[in-house]
C-alpha cells in the first residue's frame, strides 16, 4: 500500500494560528504587547485561567482583565516526542510545562531552559511569532 501525497519530507506546513474569539480576544491583545492577562470574576474576585464565559465560582458572567505577574512555580512538565502538528515535527523533543502562578491559576507554555524540578520559580514570557504570540517560561533566576 502507498500513501498519496503531494508534499515531500522536506516540505513543512505553517504552524497553526491561534483561533481568536471575542471570549479570548483581550487575552491575545496583551499577549502581542507580551502582557499575560488572566479574568478576574468582577462579582467576587476570582482569578480564572483560560477565557471562559461564566465564573466557576458564583456562575457571574461579569468579567474584568488583570495583568498576571508573570511569575510562577513548576507544577508538572512533559517533554514531547511526538508532533500533535507537522509543523512542530523540526522541533522534537520538546517540553512542555504546567506553572501555578502567583495569581492561583495554573497555565501551560514552553519551556525554555535547562532541568526542570517541581517547584521550579519561573517566569512567563511570550515569542512573538508571525502566526501570533507563543506563551513560554524560563527559569526566574533573579528578582526585578
Ligand atoms: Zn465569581
Amino acid at each position: 500500500m502507498t500513501h498519496a501525497s503531494n508534499t515531500t519530507m522536506t516540505d513543512t506546513p505553517p504552524r497553526p494560528s491561534p483561533k481568536i474569539t471575542p471570549l479570548s480576544a483581550p487575552y491575545w491583545e496583551a499577549a502581542a504587547q507580551g502582557r499575560l492577562l488572566l479574568q478576574k470574576c468582577a462579582s467576587c474576585g476570582k482569578v480564572r485561567h483560560y477565557p471562559r464565559m461564566l465564573c466557576d465560582a458564583c456562575y457571574s458572567n461579569s468579567t474584568d482583565w488583570v495583568q498576571a505577574s508573570g511569575r510562577g512555580k513548576v507544577h508538572s512538565w512533559t517533554i514531547c516526542h511526538h508532533a500533535f502538528h507537522p509543523s512542530f515535527v523540526a522541533e522534537l523533543p520538546y517540553t512542555l510545562v504546567t506553572v501555578d502562578l502567583d495569581e492561583g491559576v495554573r497555565a501551560l507554555g514552553r519551556w525554555r531552559g535547562t532541568a526542570l524540578s517541581i517547584g521550579d520559580a519561573v517566569l512567563a514570557q511570550f515569542d512573538q511569532r508571525s502566526e501570533g504570540p507563543e506563551l513560554f517560561f524560563t527559569a526566574a533566576t533573579s528578582t526585578p
